[in-house]
C-alpha cells in the first residue's frame, strides 16, 4: 500500500494535472470525474474543451526521489509513482504542461513512473509537439537553453527507441476485447524499458494470449519483455457494473501460463457468476446474482475471494513481495 495512496499496486499516486475527456466504456464511471463534480477547482473538469487544472505540489516527486536515493541502497526496490487523476497523453492538455511533466520524470531517475494511458496512439504526436516546443524555448530563453536542449536530447533517445527512459513503465488500460485489440498494439509501439496493462474495470472476457504468449519467445532469445505485468479488477463505486469472476480467473490463468506477473486488485462492488451454459449473444451478463458475500465495498479484500484469485504479484524488477495463493 502506498504512503499517500489507496492504490495497492503503487507507492504513490501523483498527477501533474486533473481533468480529462471520456474515450471508451471503461471511462463511464471515472472516479476522478466523480471527485471533480464535487470540487471542480481542485480536480478539473471533464469533457472536450473543459479546463484541466495543474497540480500545485510538484515538489513531492522530487522529495520522494531524494528519499529513495539517500535512504536506501541501490539494490533496494524503486519507488513507484502513478498519475491517477489524468491521462498523460490527453491531447487537450497544453503542450507546455506535458513538457514540464516530462522534465519532472527526467529529473527523478530514482522513481519508477507508471505511465498509464487510454490514448497510446497519441504518444508519437505528443512527443513531437513537446520536442518542438522545447526547441522554441531553447531559442527564446537563452539562460535555460542548455536545460531545454538536454531534455530534448533525452526525449529524442526515447522517440527513436535507442534509449527509452529507465525510470518509465508504459501501460495502457483495456476494459474489454475491443479496447485490447486497439490499444495493446499501439502501446507496444512505444519504446519502453517496462510495459504493463490495467485490465480494469473489467467489462467482459479479455483474451490476451496473442500478446502474452509471445513473452516466452522473447525470454528465450533474451529480447526485452513486451508486457511484464497485468493488473486487473472489477468496477467499484456508484453504478458499478457487474464483474464475472470467471473473467478474472481467465486473466490469472493466461498470465500464469505466460509467466507474466498478475495483480488482482479487486473483484469490484458486484462480483457475479454466469450460470453454466449461458450463451451471451451481445456480451452482456444475465441478471447479476452474487456469487458470495463480499463485505468490502470494492470487493478488494483477498480474504473474501476464491483462493485461486488471491494473486498479487509485482514485476521482478520492482523487488516487492508477491503473493500467490495457488501453486
Ligand atoms: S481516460 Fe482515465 S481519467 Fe480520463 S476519463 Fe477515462 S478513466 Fe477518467
Amino acid at each position: 500500500m502506498g504512503e499517500n495512496t489507496k492504490i495497492e499496486w503503487c507507492d504513490h499516486s501523483w498527477s501533474p494535472w486533473r481533468g480529462c475527456t471520456k474515450v471508451s466504456p471503461g471511462c463511464a464511471n471515472c472516479y476522478a470525474e466523480t471527485l471533480s463534480k464535487r470540487f471542480p477547482v481542485v480536480f478539473g473538469q471533464w469533457g472536450k474543451g473543459k479546463p484541466r487544472v495543474k497540480a500545485k505540489n510538484w515538489n513531492d516527486p522530487v522529495k520522494w526521489n531524494r528519499t529513495n536515493k539517500d535512504g536506501f541502497t541501490v539494490s533496494d526496490p524503486p519507488i513507484t509513482v502513478f498519475p491517477s487523476l489524468c491521462d498523460w497523453l490527453d491531447e487537450e492538455v497544453p503542450i507546455e504542461w506535458l513538457a514540464e511533466f516530462l522534465r519532472l520524470v527526467h529529473d527523478t531517475p530514482n522513481l519508477t513512473w507508471l505511465l498509464l494511458t487510454k490514448r497510446p496512439e497519441n504518444w508519437h504526436s505528443r512527443l513531437v509537439d513537446v520536442r518542438l516546443r522545447l526547441a522554441h524555448m531553447a531559442i527564446a530563453e537563452a539562460d535555460n537553453a542548455k536545460k531545454h536542449k538536454a531534455l530534448n536530447a533525452w526525449l529524442e533517445l526515447w522517440r527513436s527507441g535507442d534509449s527509452p527512459p529507465s525510470n518509465v513503465w508504459v501501460g495502457t488500460s483495456v476494459e474489454d476485447q475491443t479496447r485490447a485489440d486497439e490499444r495493446i498494439p499501439a502501446m507496444l509501439e512505444i519504446p519502453a524499458t517496462g510495459r504493463f496493462l490495467s485490465v480494469e474495470p473489467l467489462l467482459g472476457q479479455v483474451d490476451l494470449n496473442r500478446w502474452l504468449l509471445a513473452e516466452h519467445g522473447r525470454r528465450q532469445i533474451g529480447a526485452p519483455p513486451g508486457i511484464s505485468w497485468v493488473i486487473c479488477g472489477g468496477e467499484s463505486g456508484h453504478g458499478a457494473r457487474p464483474c464475472n469472476v470467471e473473467w478474472v480467473r481467465s486473466l490469472v490463468r493466461q498470465c500464469k501460463s505466460a509467466g507474466v506477473a498478475t495483480f488482482v486488485k479487486q473483484l469490484g462492488a458486484s462480483p457475479v457468476i454466469v450460470p453454466q451454459g449461458y450463451d451471451p449473444i451481445d456480451g452482456t451478463l444475465p441478471r447479476p446474482h452474487p456469487l458470495f458475500s463480499v463485505t468490502h465495498t470494492k470487493g478488494g479484500d483477498p480474504d473474501e475471494w476464491p483462493e485461486d484469485l488471491r494473486v498479487r504479484e509485482f514485476p521482478q524488477r520492482f523487488g516487492k513481495e508477491a503473493s500467490r495463493a495457488t501453486a
